[in-house]
């Protein structure tokens, strides 16, 4: 196992600070993880790829940087959402998906594995988590019946917040601070795992001038800064503390997968907005 101490920071990588109201313990985030991964699922009626292959090099690649993470004891775990929207999701406890179409989109591993990086990262930010924390967020979402009800125990409270579709659109949205938080953890984690930086910058450039994509990225946590901003800002990054040479930019387990997933029925569209009930 890797431990913290085995991992020097690089560069000027952030160092996330969990801020004083986030009093939920790793085991805590965990179960409450599991309980909106449940609620997301059903919500959002999500479709998964579960042919071994695609999961097990899905897998394989996200263990890699998982495990250079600086959050790297989660009990992590992947599942490939098949639709034809561009994106991919991290919640509390080390939950990922990433989606079909974001693994058709990108044109070399490093890409793709730039987008798990980042995922990792707001898991390695504990940014959901300290957005549930947040009093004000629990209090805008917690109307007077339920806060009765359920009484200020953490968990409870917490789990009741998810139960709502609009709630839980809600606390899955990230601050634009959050996501460079990510995006830096992101760029110096992808490089510990092996894979080449320059996959983040030109996966952003390549949305930037997709409409459909920018769009469907954009759907779920809505507030993601412009995606030229980011590249910008990653590029910047780069030049000032300049990638290894030996990174990887892409692999064969990388072409057979996009071959394999062609050989799927198409994805199904996702499904229309959540119900609000
Ligand atoms: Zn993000």
């Amino acid at each position: 196992m890797l431990g913290l101490a085995a991992l020097p920071l690089s560069a000027d990588e952030p160092k996330p600070v969990t801020p004083a109201y986030n009093h939920l313990t790793d085991k805590e985030e965990i179960s409450l993880g599991r309980d909106i991964a449940k609620e997301l699922e059903k919500q959002r009626k999500l479709k998964f790829i579960e042919k071994h292959s695609l999961q097990d090099y899905v897998n394989h690649v996200f263990e890699k940087v998982v495990k250079t993470s600086r959050r790297p004891n989660l009990p992590y775990s992947i599942k490939i959402v098949d639709t034809t929207e561009l994106n991919a999701f991290s919640l509390p406890g080390g939950f990922v998906y990433l989606n079909r179409a974001l693994m058709e989109f990108a044109q070399n591993e490093a890409e793709m594995m730039g987008v798990l990086a980042h995922e990792v990262g707001h898991v390695v930010g504990r940014h959901v988590a300290n957005n549930i924390s947040r009093e004000d967020a629990a209090d805008s979402l917690m109307t007077e019946a339920s806060r009765t009800l359920f009484g200020d125990d953490t968990p409870a409270r917490l789990v009741k917040q998810i139960a709502s579709p609009v709630a839980l659109l809600a606390l899955l949205k990230y601050s634009r601070d959050q996501e460079s938080e990510a995006d830096m953890l992101g760029f110096y984690n992808m490089q510990r795992a092996g894979w080449n930086p320059q996959g983040m910058i030109t996966f952003f450039e390549r949305l930037d001038k997709d409409p459909e994509g920018l769009q469907s990225i954009m759907a779920l946590g809505s507030d993601h800064p412009a995606s030229a901003d980011r590249a910008a800002r990653i590029s910047e990054e780069m030049r000032n503390f300049p990638a290894a040479p030996h990174l990887i930019l892409s692999s064969d387990g990388f072409k057979e997968m996009q071959a394999e997933l062609k050989k799927l029925p198409p994805a199904p569209k996702p499904s229309a907005e959540v119900a609000e009930n």
